[in-house]
C-alpha cells in the first residue's frame, strides 16, 4: 500500500499530518524509536503502545545478518517475527555498512563487506537492500545511499550524491518491478493456497511504500540537484540524510532550510537519524514531518534522562538519598513510582529493571515533546513554543546534575 499524507495543520513551514501506511496512521510530527534488532532495547510492544509510538524502525544491515531475512519472511514479515502489529520503517542497511570502514569497499554494483560477526563475505547492493526490505514487508522501505564522509569537498560530495541518484533510481526499479515479482511469486511456493487469507493485496502491490534520499553533504546547492533527480521518480515519500555526522547546528540548519521549501507538500519529510530533542524542534519549525534516533533509548540505559528541567545524569551520587521523582512533572509510569534513589540504585547494580525504566521515560518524553508539537502546530502557536523550548534547554544545558 502506498503510504498517503494528509496534512491536517500547517503552521509557517510545519505540518501537522495523518499518515496512513499499510498497518495503520502515524500522526505526524512523529517520532520513531529505533529497534535494531527487531526489538527497541527493554520495551515490549505493548509497552511502545502505551507509550504513544505508531511506528518503529527496523535495521536492514543487523536483520540482514541475524537471523537473516528468510526467517523473518517465515513469520510473514518483521511485524510478525517481533509482535509488532503497527507500522514499521526499515532502513537500506547503507549507514551501518559505510560505518564498517576497514571492512568495505564500494563499487559502482554496490558494497562489499567482511561481516562483523564471523568475517564472511555480504554483498549488499540496491537490488539486495530492496529484497531484504520486501521479505521484512515493511511498510516504508528506504533507497540504498552512498553516505557521504563529513566533511567532505564539493567534489566527493557530488561523486557521492550521483552515485546515490544512481542507487536510488535502481532501488525504485527493483522494488517496484523485479523484486516485487518475486516475492509474490515465492510466496505462492510457500504457502498452500488453502493457507492464503483472501484478498492478500500486497501480492498485487508491495508491502509499503519506498522513500528517496536526498544527500549531497553540506553543499546546498548538491542537496537541489539531488532534490531534482529523485523528483524523477514517484518516491512516496523523501528523506534528507547524511545529517547528524557531525555536522554543526547551523550546517544542518542551513541544508535543511535550503532543501525543505522545495520538497512536495504531499509527501512525507524524514530528517534521518535526529535527534536531540531541541534538533527535532528546529526541523519540525523547517517542515519535517517523521524522526529517528538512538539517543533516548542508548542514553537511558547510560543513566543519561531527560527531564523537563533538563538532563539527569542518574549515576551522579547528588541523586543517593533522593526520594523525589525524576521528573515530577512527568506522567509516566517511572515517574509515578520509583524514586530517583532507587533508579539511581538500580543503574549501580546493573539491574535489568534500570534500563527498562529509564527507556519508559526517556520515550514518554520524547512522544510526548511530539505530542506537545503536534498540538501546537493544530493551535497555530508553534513559534512561540519551539522559542520558549529552546530557551529552557539552553539555559538547563548548563545545569545537569
Ligand atoms: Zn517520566
Amino acid at each position: 500500500m502506498r503510504p498517503s499524507l494528509e496534512i491536517l495543520a500547517t503552521d509557517g513551514a510545519a505540518r501537522l499530518g495523518r499518515l496512513t501506511l499499510t498497518h495503520g496512521v502515524v500522526e505526524t510530527p512523529a517520532f520513531m524509536p529505533v529497534g535494531t534488532y527487531g526489538s527497541v532495547k527493554a520495551m515490549t510492544p505493548e509497552e511502545l503502545d502505551g507509550l504513544g509510538a505508531h511506528i518503529v524502525l527496523g535495521n536492514t544491515f543487523h536483520l540482514l545478518l541475524r537471523p537473516g531475512p528468510d526467517i523473518i519472511d517465515a513469520h510473514g514479515g518483521l511485524h510478525g517475527f517481533m509482535n509488532w502489529r503497527r507500522p514499521i520503517l526499515t532502513d537500506s542497511g547503507g549507514f551501518q555498512v559505510f560505518s564498517l570502514r576497514s571492512l568495505r569497499k564500494i563499487t559502482e554494483e554496490g558494497v562489499q563487506f567482511r561481516s562483523p560477526l564471523d568475517g564472511s563475505a555480504v554483498r549488499l547492493t540496491p537490488e539486495d537492500s530492496m529484497n531484504v526490505q520486501l521479505k521484512l514487508r515493511s511498510d516504508i522501505a528506504m533507497a540504498l545511499d552512498d553516505c557521504t564522509p563529513y566533511p567532505a569537498t564539493e567534489a566527493e560530495a557530488r561523486a557521492s550524491m550521483e552515485r546515490s541518484m544512481r542507487w536510488a533510481e535502481r532501488s525504485y526499479v527493483h522494488y517496484y518491478g523485479a523484486g516485487m515479482e518475486a516475492l509474490a511469486s515465492a510466496a505462492d511456493r510457500a504457502r498452500p493456497a488453502f493457507l492464503e487469507p483472501a484478498g492478500d493485496a500486497w501480492r498485487s502491490e508491495p508491502p509499503g511504500g519506498l522513500f528517496g534520499i536526498v544527500q549531497g553533504g553540506m553543499h546546498t546547492n548538491l542537496r537541489l540537484a539531488s532534490l531534482e533527480t529523485l523528483l524523477k521518480q514517484d518516491f512516496a515519500g523523501l528523506a534528507v540524510g547524511g545529517l547528524a555526522v557531525g555536522e554543526t547546528e547551523e550546517e544542518r540548519l542551513r541544508v535543511l532550510e535550503a532543501v525543505v521549501p522545495e520538497m512536495p507538500k504531499e509527501r512525507p519529510r524524514y530528517l534521518m537519524g535526529v535527534g536531540k530533542p531541541e534538533d527535532i524542534v528546529q526541523a519540525v519549525v523547517r517542515g519535517i514531518d517523521m524522526f529517528d534516533c538512538v539517543i533516548p533509548t542508548r542514553h537511558a540505559r547510560n543513566g543519561h534522562l531527560f527531564t523537563s528541567a533538563g538532563v539527569v545524569n542518574i549515576r551522579n551520587s547528588a541523586h543517593q538519598a533522593d526520594l523525589g521523582p525524576l521528573d515530577p512533572a512527568c506522567g509516566c509510569y517511572t515517574c509515578r513510582n520509583y524514586s530517583r534513589a532507587y533508579l539511581r540504585h538500580l543503574d549501580r547494580c546493573n539491574e535489568i529493571l534500570g534500563s527498562r525504566l529509564n527507556t519508559i521515560h526517556n520515550l514518554h518524553f520524547y512522544l510526548d515533546l511530539m505530542r506537545s508539537l503536534r498540538a501546537a502546530i493544530a493551535e497555530g502557536r508553534l513559534a512561540a513554543f519551539a522559542s520558549d523550548y529552546l530557551k529552557q534547554r539552553q539555559g538547563s544545558r548548563d545545569a545537569v546534575a
